[in-house]
């Protein structure tokens, strides 16, 4: 169930299950503001695919290992932060919750929409790259500065 790979890091893989898929969870407590994993030994693409990350306006990250499975939240407790590679808490979270982080903080253009289905008070609806959503649903999110740049 643990990738040994994970062992530096303070997250595991969690299996399938009938509702979510695999998905990554906190294998400790958590502070806010904490590094929670690296991004380290991807690949850079041209364009962008299920599994990508968005780095620049014209640069995608594939081959991420583990953070492969770090799911969409519309209530995140985690950043993929593009200017410094790392997943950071931007809540305290306890050992065992679900690590998400808002899609479209680094996604301007998602290659595959889809209909969220977290059921929180904040849920967006239609996941979709931020292109797509309103100045009052992205003001409520970090949004790392490509898509900060990218909307001027
Ligand atoms: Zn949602």
């Amino acid at each position: 169930m643990i990738d040994s790979t994970s062992q530096a890091y303070s997250l595991m893989v969690m299996p399938d299950d009938d509702v979510k898929g695999k998905r990554i969870v906190a294998a400790k407590n958590v502070q806010a503001g904490e590094v929670i994993a690296p991004i380290v030994g991807y690949q850079e693409v041209d364009a962008p695919s299920k599994y990508t990350v968005q780095i620049s306006a014209h640069r995608h990250i594939d081959e991420l290992g583990l953070l492969t499975y770090l799911n969409h939240s519309c209530d995140p407790n985690v950043i993929v932060d593009t200017t410094s590679f790392a997943v950071i808490a931007i809540r305290d979270i306890a050992m065992g919750e679900e690590l998400g982080f808002f899609y479209p903080s680094t996604e301007w253009r998602m290659a595959t929409p889809f209909a969220c289905l977290c059921g929180t008070a904040a849920c967006v609806g239609v996941v979709d790259g931020a292109e797509a959503l309103s100045d009052e649903t992205l003001s409520r999110y970090f949004l790392n500065e490509h898509i900060q740049e990218l909307r001027r």
